[in-house]
């Protein structure tokens, strides 16, 4: 036997683990607390393409909760979809209508998946509502939003998280594990490009609707990646620059490609770009001792290639959105915390804001995250 095949041995051996320890806490979670009586009730606030393609579909999937409402501007899709689904007409609401699932024992969790610059807005009314709330990353357009919506949360008492659904896939849950066991050492540096090609003006690109450009939408998930290699430590500095337009009839008032580096007080170092004018999606952490590699879909429903040192991962592609459904369904039920709370959302809006002010300042900017 050669080494190269003992070592590719071990290496299987030891991902086996690493893949059981990955699935863990979904698998032996459904297993181990079974599914309650009563399903909670989510009610999804915004009837638009992720709510219509991935988060009512894994709503049908879910064990611990089940779509039980809407809040959407239009009737005759809240009736569509309350037939679709099997809940009752009587908890289809507009966006001014919406105080009133106060009143709604059907709705437990009120899942907020409209535009960033609404979250705010949608969140506290939910909050009011004595509802528990999921945010849709980014959490909202500014740190002051973040902490309105955590102080809503906190005076009525009730359960905040974001749609953070990459904790559920196992290739980012392995990230994280050897992060957390230095599998690899320390990582020291990270590099990664997400990006897609926007071909006519959408909200994502209006700064009022979408709070700035790709930063916001897509570089969020680097963001997110990099503080997973750094076991959920934020950056101390960020330095960024702004490409020059190649569309400014889509990106008018917000960025159209950022590049940007964040370094911690350990000195490692993170090397990004987004861009709506580039398709891109790829993630890569190096550490003293190895190396993690997400060269295709890094950040997607169903992640692609991964390689590490070791060798090519390979997992199965979990229901994202199902299992942090049934999480946050689970944490409310059992009263364990979230891993994705609101206080993530917020830190990353930090982060995103430092960003900003060094693309303006041309200096290094120091992250306020706390
Ligand atoms: P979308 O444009 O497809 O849907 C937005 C919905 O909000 C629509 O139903 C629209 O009618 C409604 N809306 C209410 N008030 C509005 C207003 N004033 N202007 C525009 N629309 C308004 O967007 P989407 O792709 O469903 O994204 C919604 C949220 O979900 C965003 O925050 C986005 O970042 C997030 N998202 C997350 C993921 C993920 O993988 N976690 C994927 C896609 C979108």
């Amino acid at each position: 036997m050669t080494n190269n095949s003992v070592s590719r041995r071990r290496f299987l051996q030891q991902m086996s683990v690493g893949a059981a320890f990955a699935l863990t806490p979904y698998r032996f979670g459904w297993a181990a607390e079974s599914p309650p009586a009563k399903k909670l009730g989510v009610a999804l606030v915004g009837l638009g393409g992720y709510s219509t393609r991935e988060l009512g579909p894994a709503l049908r999937e879910t064990k611990f909760c089940r779509l039980a409402g809407v809040v959407t501007g239009s009737r005759e899709k809240g009736e569509q979809w309350a037939r679709d689904y099997g809940f009752s007409e009587k908890s289809i609401y507009n966006y001014e209508t919406m105080v009133r699932i106060a009143d709604d024992p059907a709705i437990d969790v009120v899942y907020v998946v409209t535009p960033n610059g609404l979250h705010a807005e949608h969140a506290i009314a939910a909050a009011k509502a004595h509802k528990h709330v999921i945010l849709e990353k980014p959490m909202c357009n500014t740190v002051a939003e973040c902490d309105a919506v955590l102080s809503a949360c906190k005076a009525a008492n009730v359960r905040h998280s974001i749609g953070y659904r990459l904790f559920w896939d196992p290739y980012h849950t392995e990230l994280r594990r050897l992060a957390r066991e230095e599998d690899f050492g320390s990582f020291k540096k990270m590099q990664g490009a997400r990006g897609f090609v926007m071909s006519t003006w959408r909200w994502r690109a209006d700064k009022k609707l979408a709070g700035g450009g790709p930063l916001m939408d897509l570089g969020i998930y680097l963001i997110q990646g990099a503080c997973m290699a750094k076991n959920g430590i934020a950056p101390r500095f960020v330095t960024a620059r702004e490409l020059p337009k190649t569309r400014p009839d889509i990106s008018r008032d917000t960025e159209e490609t950022l590049q940007w580096t964040m370094e911690w007080p350990d000195s490692a170092v993170a090397e990004f770009t987004t861009s709506y004018q580039q398709d891109y999606d790829r993630f890569r952490a190096e550490g003293p001792k190895g190396w993690i590699d997400f060269q295709e879909h890094a950040f997607g429903y169903k992640v692609g290639t991964v390689e590490t040192n070791r060798g090519r991962l390979h997992y199965p592609a979990p229901y994202q959105q199902a299992l942090q459904m049934d999480d946050f369904a689970q944490s409310i039920q059992t009263g364990r915390a979230t891993p994705v709370p609101g206080e993530m959302g917020r830190r990353d809006l930090a982060i995103i804001e430092a960003i900003y002010r060094a693309a303006a300042s041309g200096r290094r900017e120091e992250v306020k995250a706390s």
